[in-house]
């Protein structure tokens, strides 16, 4: 048997040696916390749940899902962008289902990436923009991201010669890991630096909806041209607590949209039609009061950990005003991934090497707010103990 080079060419798992460690641990009967994965604790709201329950009995969604995404659920995902950011995109021709926007972000490769085409890449960022890429034979420049250019990637350093053989530039904001914000002058940057290199920009909103100290984040579709270069991905995934479910979708520039579903529906069969209803729901359903009680939770996880980090002496280089992580800098003498050992062996906590998101990520750890609080104080008191 012999598997595609496009196995190999991935990259090592980044992971492997800290679960390793931690299975040694767990083996020898010794309580490991992790604050390294990024899946939201809480349920999904009630709301969502009961919708689905009555979805999930109905005859008329057992059958095939649209491969576009229901003309109901597309019209919900138009509505909320209407209500959220004051965004039209049409339903029928703007906004595409996913099934996850880690689906979509795999599956855009496919659509517009040939070999030895270069995909502009956060120098820290999902790991699935670079991997996304390796899959199709396509290669990725990495746009560098500082603490001095607050972590926005810099894609205008791109050298000339990269920028002949690129074709797409994915962004994040809020964003994963660093979490960084981008104000309108940085998108719109953006957009004229497209145009000029004839680039499609693939937008993350993963955290659209996880925001603190009152930070609403923007849609990239509500700067002026943006449609004309750029695709946006949303997902119930970090809003709703929904990772479970799968259900997301694209919204933006007509050709983009065109593509992807071509890819698409060659490949897979759309979202369960029960799940889509339980999407709808979650965008359109009353979730002021839930979203604000969720952002609070994140906001008094999020304090605590600084001031846990304040009183040993680690830096975060900037206030996260939104998504589920605080970004740390490792101390002088470590690299992100012999830190992140470090307080493995010694506090029997699990937080993830920046170094795993990418060359930018080097010098820096990101830990989750998305463990129960009485586990987030445990491995607090811990790593204050024992560092
Ligand atoms: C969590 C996350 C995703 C994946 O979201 P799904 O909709 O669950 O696939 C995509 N991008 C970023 C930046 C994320 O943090």
């Amino acid at each position: 048997m012999r598997t595609a080079q496009r196995i190999a060419n991935l990259p090592p798992y980044l992971f492997a040696e800290i679960d390793r460690k931690k299975a040694i641990k767990v083996a020898q009967g010794i309580d490991v916390i992790s604050l390294g994965i990024g899946d939201p604790d809480q349920p999904t709201p009630e709301r969502i749940v009961s919708v689905a329950q009555s979805a999930v009995a109905d005859p008329k969604n057992h059958q095939y899902p649209s491969y576009i995404g229901a003309k109901h659920y597309r019209d919900a995902c138009s509505k909320w962008m209407k209500r959220r950011f004051d965004v039209e995109v049409d339903a029928d021709t703007e906004v595409l289902a996913l099934i996850g926007s880690k689906e979509g972000i795999a599956h855009i490769f496919l659509a517009f990436v040939d070999p030895g085409d270069v995909t502009l890449v956060p120098g820290c960022g999902y790991p699935v923009y670079h991997t996304g890429g390796i899959m199709c034979g396509g290669e990725s420049y990495f746009m560098p991201m500082t603490e001095e250019n607050g972590f926005l990637a810099d894609f205008e350093s791109t050298p000339a010669d990269v920028l002949a053989r690129a074709k797409m530039m994915f962004l994040s904001y809020p964003n994963n890991p660093t979490s960084a914000v981008a104000n309108e002058e940085y998108f719109d940057r953006a957009i004229a630096f497209a145009k000029e290199h004839d680039l499609l920009i693939v937008h993350d909103n993963a955290y659209s909806e996880i925001g603190m100290d009152g930070y609403h984040a923007p849609s990239f579709l509500e700067r002026p041209g943006a449609k004309d270069v750029a695709i946006e991905l949303f997902s119930c995934s970090k809003a709703y607590n929904m990772t479970g479910w799968r259900v997301a979708f694209a919204a933006g520039n007509t050709e983009a949209i065109n593509a992807l579903g071509t890819v698409k529906s060659n490949i897979d069969s759309g979202i369960f039609t029960a799940v889509q209803d339980a999407g709808i729901e979650a965008f359109l359903g009353e979730q002021e009061a839930e979203l604000a009680a969720l952002n609070a939770l994140y906001q008094r996880r999020r304090d605590l950990v600084l001031n846990a980090l304040g009183k040993i002496g680690i830096q975060v280089p900037m206030m996260p005003k939104a998504t589920i992580y605080v970004w740390a800098k490792v101390p002088d003498g470590y690299t992100s991934a012999s830190f992140a050992e470090m307080v493995l062996e010694k506090a029997n906590v699990i937080v993830a090497a920046g170094s795993a998101y990418g060359p930018s990520g080097e010098g820096y750890i990101r830990i989750s707010l998305t463990t129960p609080d009485d586990r987030l104080e445990a491995a607090i008191a811990r790593i204050e103990q024992f560092l």
